[in-house]
């Protein structure tokens, strides 16, 4: 069976390092391994109106933020086909059989949707395509029969809810749909970065953010002001890690070879946490520490985005491209559900000559 990735993300804004740690790095990891027979990354414009359907302008700037960003991280359009959602209308179609395989109270138990319901104040009043989104990207994931999707650890749900979507479609009809299995960060602390405020996730919706296109000076700016622990007062009294985001955002980030080059007097990470938790090691040093990792992973991903933004006009024929290729394939797919559905009336021939022969009789 061919190996296919397909993943995405919502053009809601820039991307940041929690999309980076949660599923970019690895992308792109996964794409210069070789391995796989596809790629398809996704901006996911038409899922991303779901919850912004009075903001499209929001929408369409971003798309280009986000390839920018893919590119400027190391996705090679000549590898890996980057493309938008809505241009892709087979994708709305597949939605639309998958929901007759879906319940409401299955939706409403999505620990993810639920969230997100609560976090936009959707309580009182739902919109349908907010709700429906799970099926959406049950489509997104299926029409490019993709074996695996690497996302953080808030997509959990969504895989399990498209894997069932498979089963039922295929017991139903026959074996056409695969299913995914979920690639999650292998590091505990990539699952779900926090946001510089300490809050669960870091995500674009909190402004909680260092983006990737954010500038040194940014950067700094965050790191210095960021999270930590609220008992850690004075630079003598012990610290904790536990929910410390700038031990968790080193967690993340930090390799060996950091403390030789930014770090001398400690030999590896245990040494640093061991000397905060014991007292003594003031909060300043560890962020200090921590931007020069930052600047180190992030100067040249923004140096690739400068390159890039010199040439927009491009930036959008590679999604162009893109968006072609992908669709030709979901097209496909669409066509094998419609036969399986028995809903592919005018390419059967057999059911027009039987019919015309039942009423020879
Ligand atoms: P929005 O607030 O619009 O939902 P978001 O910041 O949650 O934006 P998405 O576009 O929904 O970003 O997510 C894209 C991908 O990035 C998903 O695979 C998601 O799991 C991953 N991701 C997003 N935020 C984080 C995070 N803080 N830590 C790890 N992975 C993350
Ligand atoms: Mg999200």
């Amino acid at each position: 069976m061919e190996k296919i990735i397909l993943t995405g993300d919502r053009p809601t804004g820039r991307l940041h390092i929690g999309h980076y740690v949660g599923s970019l790095r690895r992308r792109v990891e996964l794409q210069n391994s070789g391995e796989f027979d596809k790629i398809f990354i996704m901006i996911a414009d038409a899922q991303a109106l779901t919850d912004n359907f009075d903001n499209p302008e929001k929408i369409r700037q971003n798309i280009l933020e986000v390839a920018l960003d893919y590119l400027s991280c190391g996705l090679d359009p000549t590898k890996s086909n980057l493309f938008i959602q809505s241009q892709i209308s087979e994708l709305t179609e597949l939605t639309f059989y998958y929901m007759n395989l879906v319940t409401v109270s299955r939706l409403q138990r999505n620990p993810t949707v639920k969230s997100e319901i609560q976090m936009r104040n959707f309580e009182a009043s739902i919109p349908v395509g907010f709700f429906n989104y799970p099926i959406s990207q049950a489509a997104d994931i299926t029409a490019f029969k993709a074996t695996v999707v690497p996302v953080g650890e808030d997509q959990l749900p969504m895989i399990e809810q498209t894997r069932e979507i498979v089963r039922k479609f295929n017991s139903i009809y026959g074996e056409v749909l695969v299913e995914p299995d979920v690639l999650l960060p292998d590091n505990q602390a990539c699952l779900r970065l926090p946001g510089t405020d300490g809050k669960a996730k870091m995500s674009k919706s909190l402004g909680n953010c260092i983006y990737l296109a954010d500038d040194p000076k940014e950067v700094q700016k965050k790191i210095m002001s960021m999270y930590t622990d609220p008992l850690h007062i004075q630079v003598s009294d012990p610290g904790h890690l536990e929910g410390n985001t700038a031990f968790i955002y080193l967690d993340a980030f930090c390799k060996p070879e950091h403390f030789a080059e930014f770090w001398p007097e400690y030999a590896n990470l245990d040494e640093v946490k061991e000397h905060y938790t014991r007292g003594g090691l003031g909060d300043v040093k560890v962020k200090k520490f921590l931007n020069k990792i930052m600047e180190s992973e992030l100067a040249p991903i923004r140096a690739r985005r400068k390159e890039y933004e010199k040439d927009i006009p491009m930036v959008y024929d590679i999604l162009k491209e893109g968006t072609e290729r992908a669709r030709e394939v979901a097209a496909k797919t669409l066509d094998e559900v419609k036969a399986a559905m028995k809903i592919n009336y005018f390419d059967d021939a057999s059911l027009i000559a039987e019919q015309a022969k039942r009423y020879a009789k």
